[in-house]
């Protein structure tokens, strides 16, 4: 299959000051899928890009100021009101005490004061790269989107949440900028949000469904595979983004023969546990699969490894073609690939 010259146009926007930067990439090469007759016109795609750093300046600022009445507005910014969404989706307890307390507490810590001025450097350094960031990452994010992916996304900067990021359903990522995973690298920051926007372009293809919507085995099996399609396709591209020499933890994993074994195993005991499973056990295999999928980073190695071998066996389309056909259809060609016994995954 040849290679058709797909029109993509990035847009980069800061809000609520906006400073939109629109670049065309006439040359960029991206997979059509395999059912598209050849020689039908290129796909236009176009990925916007927009920054809001306010509440998560707001907050930082107030910890600084002289101000020490514990400011109350943050409740209401989209930002935390889809944290709140995200605890609830991940079956975590509502955040909202939790940074309240934070708020009260951090004006008594020098150390936590010094970190938090690191914190908004941070995010200034993140800002100032943001331009380059999309000339370098977008073209191979596309690489491994369908032809004709398009979608916003708005980076959302947040302060004292429990995650360090997630992204959203409506284009939101959300970067926990105060979180100590960064450990004050930018190119960190900018490599998750390559994850993250994939993230968004994947579900526009597979929009998947949440563990508390799944009652019956089939569905939470549904929701393994999405998230292991979902979860590992987002590692495996980002690490293809990722400068030389940046530390991410999931990259390591990968590397590791060993653990990459060890992240397989967790993921077939899981699909075990799940299959055939009463309907009164559901919710103790949805906390596994937090466990094991997300704490554990089954979903994150495992798929990220299916991913990789899937490309260099199969070729790029094959792999981009699963983002079309979905999370079974990604299963059944990692299968295909024969890979060694330690290393597969049976399906019910
Ligand atoms: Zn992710």
């Amino acid at each position: 299959m040849h290679c058709l010259h797909t029109k993509m146009k990035i847009q980069l926007r800061m809000i609520p000051i906006v400073t939109a930067v629109a670049l065309t990439f006439a040359g960029a090469c991206a997979t059509r899928p395999a059912s598209e007759p050849s020689g039908s016109s290129p796909a236009s795609q176009e990925i916007v890009v927009s920054f809001d750093a306010a509440t998560a300046t707001g907050l930082m600022d107030w910890t600084q100021s002289n101000n020490s009445h514990v400011p109350e507005s943050w409740k209401h910014a989209h930002v935390y009101e889809l944290t709140r969404e995200w605890a609830k989706w991940n079956q975590q307890p509502d955040p909202y005490s939790e940074i309240d307390r934070t708020l009260a507490e951090v004006r008594k810590s020098k150390s936590a004061l010094k970190e938090i001025v690191k914190s908004r450097t941070l995010m200034d350094t993140v800002l100032s790269k943001r331009s380059a960031f999309s000339q370098s990452i977008i073209p191979t994010l596309v690489k491994y989107l369908p032809s004709g992916t398009s979608f916003k996304a708005t980076v959302l900067f947040a302060a004292f949440i429990p995650p360090y990021s997630f992204s959203w359903g409506d284009g939101s990522i959300i970067i926990n900028i105060t979180d100590s995973y960064w450990r004050g690298s930018a190119d960190k920051v900018l490599n998750l949000l390559a994850h993250e926007i994939y993230h968004l372009g994947f579900i526009a293809h597979q929009p998947g469904s949440s563990a508390t919507d799944a009652h019956r085995s089939g569905e939470i099996i549904d929701f393994i595979v999405w998230r292991t399609q979902n979860e590992g396709m987002a590692t495996y591209v980002a690490s293809r983004c990722a400068p030389p020499g940046l530390l991410v933890e999931d990259y390591d994993l990968l590397d590791d023969p060993a653990q990459v074994r060890a992240k397989f195993d967790l993921l077939r005991s899981l699909i075990i546990e799940a299959s055939d499973v009463d309907e009164s056990r559901i919710p103790l295999v949805r906390t596994k699969a937090f466990q094991v999928g997300d704490m554990q980073r089954a979903f994150f190695v495992v798929g990220a490894h299916m991913a990789r071998r899937i490309e260099q066996i199969n070729g790029l389309d094959s792999l981009v073609n699963t983002v079309i056909s979905g999370p079974r259809a990604f299963f059944a060609t990692y299968a295909a690939t024969k890979p060694p016994a330690g290393l597969s995954v049976n399906l019910p």
